[in-house]
């Protein structure tokens, strides 16, 4: 069947001095075509880890990733490099991710290079139709990215990754570091560039309201694990999982405005984060849980499907205590 997946033991180690980070850890997550899956939680908690874990800009320790059915965990280089015309990333700060030396021409080209194309007029003419598509004028081609404002850079990181045509972009924080006016602006063409290019988003984000608008589905993930899993009507009203509730209760009304009000729906719950090297054992969010029992701090509780396309992972769910 045609879809992304990743799982069911699928985890990311990283070796920080003697103990391996379980950055993503036990996670299985299937996308469908043409969805947009948000996935929120707090910095560290894994996000972007495993955004980068399903195209494969980073190696998985364990698990598979499913592309199209196809599993390319052990692609070889050259195998892989063509997958990876199928799957792209937009990121938080297009500036970083863009070279300051290059003109906006050769930074949208450079895909199409890398892939073997010349750099020819025809090249040429590919990357000026794709930055007129997404907002830029013909005139930017030959500027460099400083020229450029925070939304401008961000059109000319989507286009980069549009230009080979891909299904799957993984959106990696992408309106996050934007003014609201502008994030909308960005969200609105991402919704365009979906419907007429049949995209497929992972789009990850700490911004509840952002998510709640641009997703299909939703998933939460909390140190490494994703622990609930729906709909997104369906998890902004009727939450299930202790974690998802407090995030949701420390949003205000929809639609913010101003810069206090968005800084006050980003994501706040009680307490820090444990570390994801030594995470707390059972139910990892214990330490923090209004309702936690005995059984939590020993079972990590399975996700489950308590409703149809509806999953969580508590032991006040599952009737297991
Ligand atoms: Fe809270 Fe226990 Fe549910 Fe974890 S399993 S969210 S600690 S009630
Ligand atoms: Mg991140």
């Amino acid at each position: 069947s045609k879809h992304f997946h990743v799982g069911p033991a699928g985890w990311f180690g990283r070796r920080i001095g003697g103990a391996v980070l379980r950055a993503v850890d036990d996670v299985s997550l299937r996308i469908m075509p043409g969805e947009t899956l948000g996935l929120v939680g707090e910095s560290g908690c894994g996000k972007s880890t495993l955004g980068r874990l399903l195209i494969r800009l980073l190696e998985a320790s364990d698990g598979h990733v499913l592309f199209d059915g196809a599993d390319i965990t052990g692609l070889a280089p050259k195998q892989l490099r063509e997958t990876r015309r199928g799957m792209q990333i937009v990121f938080q700060d297009p500036y970083g991710a863009l070279n300051p030396r290059m003109t906006v021409e050769d930074i949208v080209m450079e895909p199409l290079v890398i892939h073997g194309a010349k750099p020819d007029a025809a090249a040429r003419d590919k990357v000026a139709a794709m930055l007129e598509r997404v907002g830029l004028s013909a005139r930017a081609a030959s500027r460099f990215p400083h020229e450029f404002s925070g939304g401008q850079r961000q059109r000319i990181g989507i286009a980069r990754a549009l230009i080979l045509r891909p299904r799957f972009i993984v959106c990696d924080e992408a309106v996050s570091a934007l003014d609201v006016s502008v994030q909308a602006q960005i969200v609105n063409l991402l919704q365009d560039l979906q419907q007429e290019m049949g995209l497929t988003y992972l789009f990850i984000a700490h911004d509840l309201s952002v998510v709640r608008h641009i997703s299909d589905r939703v998933a939460v993930m909390y140190l490494g694990r994703i622990v609930e899993l729906a709909r997104k009507e369906e998890l902004y009203a009727a939450p299930l999982h202790p974690y998802t509730q407090a995030l949701l209760a420390a949003v205000p009304a929809p639609h913010p405005a101003g810069r206090a009000a968005r800084r006050a729906a980003r994501l706040r719950v009680a307490g820090d984060m444990p570390s994801a090297i030594n995470p707390p054992p059972g139910c990892r969010f214990h330490t923090r849980c209004p309702h936690a029992m005995a059984i939590c701090r020993e079972v990590a509780p399975p996700l489950a499907e308590t409703a149809p396309g509806h999953l969580a992972a508590c032991h006040l769910l599952t009737k297991t205590h």
